[in-house]
């Protein structure tokens, strides 16, 4: 089994509101790389219309990864509410 089928296996437990909040205005001040574009195994990371940054919560994997490559510091990242987020199946 890949590792794409084996995190096919998890399970979201989906929360109405986000656990990453992103602050545009460092992003749009103070960032050129864009890492979190990049870095996220879930790339859930996109670029809006506008040419901001969006991030997708529901499908995060909750690894921090994100937060340590935003240098900047543009993000607010918790981990979601008890019994909200993803839970593993396979490790
Ligand atoms: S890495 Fe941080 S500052 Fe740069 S675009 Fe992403 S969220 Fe914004
Ligand atoms: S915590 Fe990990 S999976 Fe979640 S958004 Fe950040 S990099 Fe992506």
């Amino acid at each position: 089994m890949n590792i794409e089928a084996k995190l096919g296996l998890n399970v979201f437990k989906i929360d109405d509101q986000t656990h990453i909040v992103i602050d545009h205005e460092v992003c749009q001040r103070a960032c050129r790389l864009r890492s979190c574009l990049t870095v996220c195994p879930a790339h859930l990371y996109t670029l809006d219309p506008q040419g901001r940054i969006q991030a997708d919560f529901e499908g995060c994997l909750e690894c921090g990864t994100c937060l340590i490559a935003c240098r900047e510091g543009a993000l607010k990242w918790i981990y979601p509410r008890a019994g909200h987020g993803v839970q593993y199946r396979f490790g």
